[in-house]
């Protein structure tokens, strides 16, 4: 089956884009828990975190995502305070099996949202 998140890094199928560049891509979620609700997603398909943490390569992934989440937080408006979430197979409510990160915020989050 196609992977929606490599369709969406492709621009095979459209997202709203918050921020990018040659490694990561940053659109809003299509069903926004929060005022801003944004996934980071590693343009390259790894399957979850721990896919992402297995390799050298996977490891300078997660270094590109760490350089998008003050962008996407400046661009978004959210410096004052955000969540970032990212949820791991299947026990830990990962649905779309390309690994990203939940960047939210824009409203005082409350300790038992997620
Ligand atoms: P997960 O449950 O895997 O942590 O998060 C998957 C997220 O992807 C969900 O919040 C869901 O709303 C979002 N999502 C699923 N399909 C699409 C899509 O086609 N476009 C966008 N923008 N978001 C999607
Ligand atoms: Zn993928």
């Amino acid at each position: 089956m196609p992977c929606v998140f490599c369709m969406i890094a492709k621009k095979e199928i459209p997202s709203n884009v918050v921020y990018e560049n040659d490694d990561v891509i940053c659109f809003n979620d299509l069903k926004p828990i929060t005022p801003v609700h944004v996934l980071i997603v590693p343009k390259k398909h790894f399957d979850d975190i721990l896919d992402l943490s297995a390799t050298q390569e996977g490891q300078q992934v997660m270094t590109a995502v760490l350089k998008a989440v003050p962008e996407v937080a400046r661009i978004t408006g959210v410096e004052s305070g955000f969540r970032l979430i990212n949820n791991c197979r299947e026990d830990g409510g990962q649905t779309v099996m390309h690994v990203h990160f939940h960047l939210i915020g824009g409203i005082k989050l409350g300790a038992k949202m997620l």
